[in-house]
């Protein structure tokens, strides 16, 4: 009998990498979306296979799935600062609404769980670079409060099914992560740079681009999590890649890897943002054995070319993707 796991979230590019590995390790995955900010497109090569099922779901809902379940994976929830503008209710609602739903099912099912959680927790860091143990700096009635409060009340919940329940519980602080199949108009840095390299358009630089973030490639990300569901550690570990670079060089850097004489044009730095961003990877280092192995030079040049390698259509569809019907509903 075949191990089965749910993933939420399996339409999004997290969501859609998690699906393509568990299979190729032998899973039976059973993906659930709602579709917000997911896309079919990530997973329309998954539907001929057996050992694929798709349910159609919003988990801030009962979650029903029939069956023995062995896994969950929960990475439904928007995941960028853009979308948290635009859904901020079931940005609250899916970490929140939907972790308890999940931990609900994890625990009918005698399912071991991994709730994804991020490095927003950490909200502007006061400590550089974030160990696990710091406890974040984070605007609880700020725009980005909507996404940060309900990753960490999801890291609180999903604590307490640990210690009250005995469920079996992992929770990955996700850093930036990048990769084939991002969506062009969530307005993070990487689709954004990408997007305008694609169209010939100036490089939009927030602030004055001192601000620091460090890229994952998807892979890396993947296995770290698959690792980590695997251990035997309940509480939170890092997972991102600590190669850590300000905005304004790593705009330069695209402009060297696409060979367009773009330039950088500078505009307002939205609020919160956090002002440096570094894991801390020790713990999972000493815990999975695990460390990042694809540089930024080599894994940009990947995604570049995923998206260039995309007709004119298809890229238009990931750009103009639209939630407002869904927004009104919330
Ligand atoms: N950023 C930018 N130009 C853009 C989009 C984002 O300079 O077109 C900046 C943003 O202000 C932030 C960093 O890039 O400092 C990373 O932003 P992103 O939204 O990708 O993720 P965050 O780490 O802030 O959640």
């Amino acid at each position: 009998m075949k191990k089965r796991v749910l993933i939420t979230g399996a339409a999004g590019f997290l969501g859609s990498h998690l699906c393509d590995r568990f299979l190729k390790e032998g899973f039976h995955v059973i993906g659930m979306d709602n579709l917000i900010t997911g896309d079919l497109k990530n997973i329309e090569h998954l539907f001929k296979l057996e050992d694929f099922e798709f349910y159609h779901h919003d988990v801030t809902k009962f979650v029903h799935v029939p069956g023995k379940l062995d896994y969950i994976l929960h990475f439904a929830s928007p995941a960028s600062p853009i979308d948290y503008l635009k859904i901020p209710i079931q940005t609250l609602k899916v970490g929140s609404l939907g972790t308890h739903n999940l931990l609900g099912l994890a625990k009918e099912k005698k399912a071991r769980i991994l709730i994804a959680s991020t490095s927003e927790v950490y909200g502007d860091p006061l400590v550089h670079p974030q160990n696990e143990e710091y406890y974040g700096n984070v605007n609880t009635i700020g725009p980005r409060g909507v996404y940060d409060e309900a990753k960490r009340f999801q890291e609180s919940i999903t604590m307490a099914y640990h210690r009250f329940h005995g469920l079996e519980t992992r929770i990955v602080r996700i850093f930036n992560t990048y990769g084939p199949r991002m969506r062009l108009n969530d307005g993070r840095v990487i689709p954004a740079f990408i997007g305008q390299a694609l169209r010939g358009e100036d490089l939009t630089v927030f602030g004055d681009g001192l601000q620091t973030r460090s890229f994952c490639y998807i892979d890396d990300q993947v296995e770290g999590i698959y690792r980590l569901l695997m251990s035997d550690y309940a509480d939170p570990v890092n997972i991102g890649n600590p190669d850590e670079i300000t905005i304004k060089d790593f705009a330069e850097e695209i402009i060297e890897l696409t060979g367009t004489d773009q330039k950088i044009v500078y505009q307002p730095l939205p609020v919160d943002d956090p002002l440096q961003r570094q894991p801390d990877i020790t713990l999972a280092k000493k815990l999975l054995g695990w460390t990042p192995t694809v540089n930024r030079h080599e894994g940009m040049k990947k995604t570049y070319d995923y998206f260039k390698s995309l007709s004119k259509e298809e890229l238009f569809k990931r750009e103009h993707k639209d939630f407002s019907n869904y927004t009104k509903r919330h």
